[in-house]
């Protein structure tokens, strides 16, 4: 099964993604944590990528469809995969499908998480990610024991640097002008549906499980 999940920063893609994984066996193909994993080991691909992910604006699509031809080729995609944050753009959802087809393979379903833009600039500024494992936080609504500190391993909580509340306005009108129209590309493709992201998390996933049921 391929799955894209659509939705602007901060509809819950990731979190998602991270549940059907662990259900479905398939991996999460994140474009933004293959791209921050690249800065954060400085590669060529990691340093050109940075200061567009810095100022909230799209790496070029060269670069991020380049990452996920050589991503879903690996073994752990032969049952299929799950699209976090790519395709942000029509031409690259276009080179999905080519590189798709080139291998007698299709997009099966494209999810679409909707959150009205107040919520959203809500949940993102106030997320934290431990520097030494990873764990996500939330200020207001998973917020850590202790402020600024990790409640699995002590490391210290950091705000990415995208996160901030002007890179992310700056990142929801990329949304809105390059990866917004996706959701019509799709809905013509007949592959679109459509879910409410202010549902408890939870219920989305209940949502989406019967959505891929459904359309088996
Ligand atoms: P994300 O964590 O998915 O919000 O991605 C963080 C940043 O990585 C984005 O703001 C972009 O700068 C870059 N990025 C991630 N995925 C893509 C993509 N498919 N196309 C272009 N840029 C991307």
């Amino acid at each position: 099964m391929n799955l894209i999940l659509l939705g602007p920063p901060g509809a819950g893609k990731g979190t998602q993604a991270k549940i059907l994984t662990k259900k479905y066996d398939i991996p999460q193909i994140s474009t933004g944590d293959i791209l921050r994993n690249a800065v954060k080991q400085a590669t060529p691909m990691g340093l050109k990528a940075k200061a567009f992910m810095d100022a909230g604006a799209l790496v070029p699509d060269e670069v991020v469809v380049g990452i996920v031809s050589e991503r879903i080729v690996e073994a752990d995609c032969r049952n299929g995969f799950i699209l976090d944050g790519f395709p942000r753009t029509v031409s690259q959802a276009d080179a999905l499908s080519a590189m798709l087809a080139a291998n007698g393979n299709k997009i099966d379903h494209v999810i679409s998480i909707t959150v009205n833009k107040n919520d959203l600039l809500r949940r993102i500024t106030g997320r934290r990610t431990c520097r030494s494992c990873g764990k996500g936080y939330h200020l207001e609504f998973d917020p850590p024991k202790t402020a600024g500190v990790c409640d699995e391993c002590s490391g210290v909580l950091f705000q990415r640097e995208d996160d901030c509340e002007d890179t992310m306005r700056k990142r929801l009108d990329v949304y809105e002008q390059q990866t917004a129209p996706l959701v019509e590309y799709y809905s013509n493709a007949g592959l679109l549906r459509s879910l409410p992201g202010d549902e408890a998390i939870d219920v989305i996933q209940s949502m989406i499980v019967s959505i891929l049921k459904r359309d088996a």
